[in-house]
């Protein structure tokens, strides 16, 4: 059985990032959030646009004012007034002084700004208290960024910051990568959906919410292929359908090697090339990953995540998830998140394959601690999985980590 380490560099291999230009699209500003920039941006204008003034005050020649103090204040003559968002129509002369506004453009004549709070003003004159530094409280055309210069690089996602930074740079139409694809289908004789009265010896199909939910989460687009049944030709049949329309396709159950199990089989009669068949972790064990290579130069890739509700929650996290990522076109912070946690009661694990521990990372006094999930950990009891966010990982060899020692913890 392949170690879990050996296995994550195996799958996340398989996937380069989508490359431009055939996998982007142009999306307007507002719709942009949460996609994946397909081209650096580059301004076109110097930031701020224009020299400005910083505070509220007086918009001063420096030479004028160098020598001002509380004791001997220089005074200026006041000539106008400059509001944020007109261009000023004075000029300053020496002697002279400008009310000015922070935004507002600097007059000409002007190249310092002397706050309100150390001047005096005395009908059309101001008392200028203290000496500025040269140039003081001027935000310089083309200080914050100039024209051409690159302002976010590709492969990043778009949040709130970069939201900004679009908008000032005018960019209402943004080139983003297109949406993944990802289709999801259960395989079992046993599964009815939730709408369907259970018979003796059926089970309802949970693994599609949870995985079609996880999918959505990161953006992808979900194809729901639904139940289908442990017939080889029903199987073909969906699988065909998934790899002609996704870049991923799901499915849980069925890669265990049962008299029903025709997975594999399957993909390797549709040419797809399998690259794992088990890995040592619990819960997780049998997890199948194939790649397929389509004439149409596509190579979406197959994994068969097991049966069991947690163990398909778990494999997800630890490898669908970051290849979703990867393969969206992120070029960093696809890579699954460790975090060293202390943990207040004691975990266990048989020691024999890389063991996954549900619970809850919490941080107390700025250190992270991880609660087991209460309950049953058993691969087939998914109630207990809510509230969690993160995984305790205990290394082959470990049985024990003590209460009060630290673990491995992956957070999803
Ligand atoms: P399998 O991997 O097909 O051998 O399934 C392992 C266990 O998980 C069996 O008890 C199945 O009934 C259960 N199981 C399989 N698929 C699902 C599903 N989609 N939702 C809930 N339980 C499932
Ligand atoms: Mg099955």
């Amino acid at each position: 059985m392949l170690p879990v380490n050996e296995a994550e560099t195996i799958i996340f291999n398989l996937v380069p990032p989508l490359d431009s230009p055939s996998n982007t699209e142009i999306v307007d500003l507002l719709s942009a959030r949460g996609r994946i920039l397909a081209a650096p941006v580059t301004s076109k204008l110097d930031f701020p646009h224009w020299d400005n003034s910083a505070m509220d005050g007086y918009a001063v020649r420096y030479e004028d004012v160098k020598n001002s103090s509380r004791e001997n204040p220089v005074v200026l003559e006041v000539i106008g007034e400059i509001p944020a968002g007109y261009q000023p129509k004075l000029s300053l002369q020496p002697g002279q002084a400008a009310r000015i506004f922070t935004g507002a453009v600097m007059p000409e004549g002007a190249d310092t700004v002397i706050m309100q709070e150390v001047t005096q003003r005395q009908e059309n004159r101001v008392l200028i208290q203290a000496a500025p530094k040269a140039q003081e409280f001027v935000r310089k055309r083309g200080s914050y960024y100039q024209a051409g210069d690159k302002l976010l690089p590709d492969g990043m996602m778009i949040n709130a910051p970069e939201m900004a930074i679009l908008a000032a740079a005018q960019c209402n139409q943004v080139s983003v990568f297109r949406k993944l694809k990802v289709a999801i289908f259960s395989t079992g004789d046993e599964l009815v959906t939730p709408n369907q009265p259970l018979q003796p010896g059926q089970i309802v199909d949970s693994n599609n919410y949870a995985l079609a939910a996880l999918v959505e989460q990161l953006g992808a687009e979900v194809l729901m292929l639904g139940i289908v049944p442990d017939q080889p030709e029903a199987l073909r049949k969906t699988i065909a359908t998934g790899i002609e329309n996704a870049d991923i396709i799901l499915s849980s159950g069925g890669v265990s090697v049962g008299d029903y199990d025709y997975v594999e089989e399957i993909l390797a009669a549709l040419g797809g090339e399998i690259h794992i068949r088990a890995i040592a972790m619990k819960p997780g064990k049998p997890l199948t990953v194939a790649r397929f290579s389509l004439s149409n130069y596509r190579h979406p890739i197959y994994f068969g995540l097991p049966g069991n509700p947690a163990a398909a929650l778990v494999t997800f996290w630890r490898f669908v998830q970051p290849t979703i990522r990867k393969l969206s076109g992120l070029t960093d912070g696809w890579q699954p998140v460790w975090i060293r946690a202390k943990v207040p009661q004691e975990l266990r694990s048989d020691g024999r394959r890389e063991s996954y521990i549900w619970g809850k990372l919490n941080l107390v006094d700025g250190v992270y601690e991880f609660v087991l999930a209460a309950g049953n950990q058993v691969s087939g009891n998914l109630i207990n999985l809510a509230h969690t966010n993160a995984f305790a990982v205990l290394p082959v060899g470990q049985k024990m980590v003590l209460a009060g020692e630290e673990v491995m913890v992956l957070q999803v």
